[in-house]
Formats: structure tokens, sequence, C-alpha cells
């Protein structure tokens, strides 16, 4: 067997806002290996797929990434339509390009299918747009979280130069976030919002500061949260209801 490794999109939670092309994959999936974030509906999609849960959830147990790309060579020479199904877009923070890499040294075919970034999704839900016309010409998608050999201060200076920040894998590290960027010259009190469950019915958010981040972050966040900061994100506390911006969760409307 011949079979070709899809890399695809799972969008940010919400089923529907999966793409078509994920759907009809799915739809036609011998196999689908999928991160633990992604929706059940979505995984039902694929009636007939057998289905292998390969970990990714920030912080727990995960399947290690060497394993997941041998099954996916391996699959491909087992079954047509292999499908990897991940959190949001395949192509950030998902290490897509490790599978890729794997999947190229093996010569087998690969696709990737985009998807919608919890980023944007969070941006969606706020009503509140990442760039705007003299507020915000540039957007850092960042994370904390680096691997072997890495330089550990870059995302730092990433977040320093855009204007707007969008913090992936962040929550956990929240007050080490916080002393850094205001240790490199971020005001202290740039506006915050974390974003928890984005697109998703429990989705809830809170409005803070830079210099509050490390309080409110240590309040109950259990599920999938970005953290975005960057003045816009002002003018939405501000015509929030919430009375205390920096400890009340706002529900999703
Ligand atoms: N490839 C994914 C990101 C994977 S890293 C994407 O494009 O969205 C996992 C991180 O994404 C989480 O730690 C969290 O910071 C963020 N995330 C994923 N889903 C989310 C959601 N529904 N709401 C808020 N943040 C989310």
């Amino acid at each position: 067997m011949n079979g070709t490794v899809y890399l695809v999109g799972a969008g940010p939670g919400a089923p529907d806002l999966l793409t078509l092309r994920a759907a009809r994959l799915l739809e036609r999936a011998d196999i689908v290996f999928h991160d633990a974030l992604v929706h059940p509906d979505i995984i039902d999609l694929a009636a007939d797929a057998e289905k292998v849960a390969v970990g990714k959830r920030c912080g727990r147990h995960s399947t290690a990434q060497k394993f997941i790309n041998k099954r996916l060579v391996d699959a491909a020479g087992k079954y047509a339509t292999v499908v990897r199904l991940k959190g949001g877009d395949p192509m950030l923070f998902g290490r897509a390009q490790e599978e890729i890499a794997a999947l190229e040294a093996a010569g087998i075919h690969y696709e990737v299918v985009p998807g919608i970034t919890a980023a944007l999704a969070a941006s969606a839900a706020l009503g509140t747009s990442l760039t705007q016309r003299g507020v915000a010409r540039s957007v850092a998608f960042v994370t904390p979280r680096i691997g072997v050999g890495e330089e550990s201060a870059q995302w730092i200076q990433s977040l320093i130069a855009a204007d707007t920040g969008a913090i992936y894998m962040g929550v956990g590290q929240a007050a080490a976030i916080a002393a850094a960027l205001i240790a490199a010259g971020k005001a202290a009190s740039t506006p915050v919002v974390i974003v928890e469950n984005a697109s998703l019915p429990e989705m809830r958010r809170i409005h803070t500061t830079l210099a509050a981040l490390p309080v409110v972050a240590v309040e109950n966040v259990t599920g999938p949260a970005l953290i975005l900061l960057g003045a816009q994100f002002l003018a939405r506390a501000e015509s929030d209801d919430s009375v205390d911006n920096t400890r009340r969760w706002a529900a999703s409307a």
C-alpha cells in the first residue's frame, strides 16, 4: 500500500469550524491519529476509520513525537488514507514539520489541510480584531515553551516587537511571562485578555493587565487557553459589563 498522510487542522474546538476539506477527508479516512484536544463530534465524522489518540494535552502525558512519526509512516504502508488530526492549524505549534520530515524521509506522499488557529477563534469570540488601523499593525504568535537547543529569550523579543501578541501554551508560566516582558520594557499596564476554550460553549475570558496577569492566571484555568496582549484589548475591557476586570470571568454571550 502506498497511502497518503493528511495533516489536518481540526480547528479551535467547535466542530462546525472544521473545513469542508477536513470533513470530507475524515469521512473517507481509513485511520485517524488525533490529538486529545479534538472535539469528539469531529472524530465521529471518521465513521469507518480506526481511531488512535496520540496525546497532546499540554502538561500531561503525551505520546512521544518520534513514536507518532513512526506510526504515521507505518500506517501509510497499510492504508490508503491516513489522517493526522491536530488542534487548530497543524502548521502553528503543531509539530507538523517533524511529521513532514519523517514522511519525506520515508518517501510518503502527504498533504496539509489548514485549520482555524486558536488565536483567530479567540479574536472572533471577543469581537476584537488582532490588527486594527492606527492601533495594531503586527501580530506575533508566540510560545514560551521551547525545545532543546532553542534560544530561550527569543519569544520575548518577538512580543516586544509586535503590536499584538498571541501567546500559546503560556498560562502555566504566566508569572514568568509577565516578569520577562516587563523587564524587557513592555508596559505593566499593557492590556491582556486570557481566553479559555475559545469557540466552545464553555468559553471564558478575563480582561487584565500585564502586571496583574500572574494573579488572574492562577485562577482555575483548566481548558486550553491563550493569552492575548495589545492596546485593543483595553477597549473591549471597558465596554465589557464586568465590574472587576481583573477578577471576574465573563462567560461568552
Ligand atoms: N495548533 C494549535 C495550537 C497547538 S498548541 C492551533 O493552531 O490553535 C496548544 C495551545 O493552543 C494551548 O495550550 C492553548 O494555548 C491554545 N489553544 C488551543 N485551543 C484553544 C482554545 N479553544 N481556546 C484557547 N486556546 C486554545
